[in-house]
């Protein structure tokens, strides 16, 4: 019988060729990266012992209880609840927008009730239908919360005009009326004891899967029943139709002692910061901070992926919206590959999506 194949080694090639396995098929995975775990590789610093999350910092939150029990089948989740802070002016701002933000912002000291009927008035309650970022920003926070939290860090991060942008990006983040700073609304939130690779690692661990890494698919000379590609969808039709567009991230590494920024993540708004934030990452791991005297911290600055760059963010803006629905089209025809996952699918899914995502594909795949 031939093997399938699963074309990266992230959540989504690992959850697709454990699911395989656990039904007696045989599954090669392959990466041509030298870890497994994808964007969401983790390892311990060498010279520290921390847990470095390698390209870029990754929180486990969800509203689905299946993924939920899913990953704690793997992994034992420590408590982590992600409560970020923003340097605006030279104040630093707790995020995601909530009382605090805004009695501090304005130098005021008003109750939820009051804070909520202040911000209404300021709100372009003009904009009825938001479809952009901008209109979504001016219509939620009104103009000078915009400014300061929202557009300068947006130009940054993707590069284009915060009215090109897409409405649903701004839509990610809650605006609260008391002092709750939990950037998420998540139900269940939390931190591998052991980091992440750790997770896709135990989910590979199975007689019937092979891993392969530091191969390319494309470099591979078998077979297969079946292939799904968590890869760039348009890599897999060697660019033919042109390139989709995403945003990629160099780190700029601190290293200090002590205690860098006291938190995991402080943002940069501010349009005259070249980086949108700083994320430190033994905070990300609280029941072990104290045990470091050294700290790693990262500055993220964003700009346009060229090739040869690691694909983060897909742009979808509307030229890219059409170029992905001649990619779709192919790929509707392509006999016997499915395209999975964030680059298979050109969509910003976090991990729990992923997984989700994952696990839906195969129950009807094996259906
Ligand atoms: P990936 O992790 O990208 O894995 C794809 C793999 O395929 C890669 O390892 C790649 O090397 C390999 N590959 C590609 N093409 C080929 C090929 N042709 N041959 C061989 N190998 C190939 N999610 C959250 O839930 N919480 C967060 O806090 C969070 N933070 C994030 C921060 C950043 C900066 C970014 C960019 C993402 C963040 N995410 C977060 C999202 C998370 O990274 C994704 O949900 C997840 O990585 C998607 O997994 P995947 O397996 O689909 O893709
Ligand atoms: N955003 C912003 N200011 C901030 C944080 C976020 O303008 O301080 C915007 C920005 O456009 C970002 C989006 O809100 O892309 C979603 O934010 P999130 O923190 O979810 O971004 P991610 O962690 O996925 O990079």
């Amino acid at each position: 019988m031939k093997r399938i194949c699963a074309v990266g080694a992230g959540f989504s090639g690992a959850v697709i060729a454990r699911e395989l396995a656990e039904r007696g098929v045989p599954v090669l995975v392959v990466d041509e990266r030298s870890h497994i775990a994808g964007n969401c590789h983790t390892e311990r610093d060498a010279d520290t012992g921390i847990m470095v999350h390698r390209y870029g910092p990754h929180i486990f939150h969800t509203a689905d209880e299946r993924v939920w029990s899913y990953v704690n089948r793997f992994t034992e989740m420590m408590p982590y609840t992600n409560r970020v802070k923003a340097t605006v002016g030279g104040k630093v701002y707790s995020l995601p927008i909530n009382l605090h933000t805004i009695n501090q912002f304005f130098g005021k000291s008003m109750s939820p009730s009051e804070a909520q009927a202040f911000i209404e008035a300021q709100a372009r309650t003009d904009i009825q239908d938001p479809q952009s970022f901008e209109e979504q920003g001016l219509r939620f926070v009104g103009d000078a919360l915009y400014k300061a939290f929202f557009d300068g860090y947006t130009r940054k991060q993707w590069g284009v005009e915060p009215s090109k942008l897409p409405a649903s990006i701004l839509k990610r983040l809650p605006l609260r009326f008391n002092y709750d700073d939990n950037y998420f609304n998540h139900p269940y939130q939390g931190m591998p004891r052991d980091g992440y690779t750790a997770i896709v690692g135990k989910i590979l661990d199975h007689e019937k899967i092979e891993v392969r890494l530091s191969c390319a698919f494309e470099d591979l000379d078998e077979e297969f029943e079946h292939v799904f590609y968590s890869g760039p969808l348009d890599r897999y039709f060697k660019y033919d139709l042109g390139r989709l567009r995403y945003r990629t991230l160099d780190f700029e590494e601190i290293r200090a002692s002590g205690d860098f920024q006291g938190t995991a993540v402080m943002n940069y708004p501010d349009p005259g910061v070249p980086f949108t934030r700083i994320s430190e990452h033994k905070h990300f791991a609280p029941w072990e901070a104290q045990s470091f005297e050294k700290t790693i911290a990262f500055r993220e600055y964003s700009r346009a992926c060229e090739p040869g760059d690691t694909p983060y963010y897909p742009i979808r803006l509307l030229d890219d919206k059409v170029l992905l629905e001649a990619y779709e089209d192919r790929a509707a025809q392509e006999k016997g590959v499915t395209f999975v996952g964030r680059l298979g699918t050109y969509q910003y899914l976090d991990m729990d999506v992923t997984i989700g995502r994952a696990l839906d594909v195969m129950e009807s795949f094996l259906s």
